[in-house]
């Protein structure tokens, strides 16, 4: 591919049409409404953040972009994208934005609003269904290694009851249970 081509075909990737009907400002209003959103129109897409996100690398749509999307309206293709379920919640970009713009938080009422719209990916929701069940997310050891490596039968003072009782009744464990 020459030069030119190659800069063509990079250009097609990054300048993707908006359809203007398709925006819901509703949505960014939403967002806005919420305890964490009220800096969100302040953003001047400085991409601080998306410079402080260790994974943004591998994003397709990076937080500057998300937030950008979700003040431009654009619902759809923020709720169902994978990033905001990608996202390590570690706090950098909110940490470092200029702006105040609480980034993490903003994405995880995103995750709540997707999980509303059962717009949930299949690993989270096995997951959630592996905490729901045995209160928590990853089987220490497994029962027939726990007799070969001569361990007690169950894990000494682990008690996930009360975990799991307390997690049926939030809205997540009815969401996930299907009860909602
Ligand atoms: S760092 Fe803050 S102001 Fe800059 S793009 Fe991100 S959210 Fe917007
Ligand atoms: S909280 Fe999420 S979006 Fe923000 S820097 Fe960490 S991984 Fe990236």
């Amino acid at each position: 591919m020459s030069g030119t081509e190659e800069k063509a075909d990079k250009s097609a990737i990054i300048i993707e049409p908006i359809e203007i009907s398709d925006l819901e400002s509703s949505f960014r209003d939403e967002i806005k409404s919420m305890p964490h959103g009220k800096e969100l129109s302040a953003c001047f897409a400085c991409s601080t953040c998306t410079a402080a996100c260790p994974i943004a690398s591998v994003w397709e749509y990076k937080p500057h972009q998300l937030i950008r999307m979700i003040i431009l309206g654009m619902k759809e293709e923020v709720l169902s994208s994978k990033e905001i379920w990608l996202c390590l919640t570690c706090f950098q970009c909110q940490e470092r934005c200029p702006q105040n713009v609480r980034v993490t938080d903003i994405f995880f009422d995103c995750k709540n609003l997707a999980s509303e719209q059962r717009m949930i990916p299949e690993n989270i929701v096995t997951l959630a269904d592996e905490l729901m069940t045995n209160g928590q997310l990853y089987v220490i050891t497994a029962d027939w290694e726990r007799e070969d490596l001569d361990l007690e039968p169950e894990l000494p003072g682990l008690s996930t009851d009360e975990i799991k009782s307390i997690l049926k009744e939030t809205r997540t464990g009815k969401i996930v249970g299907g009860d909602d």
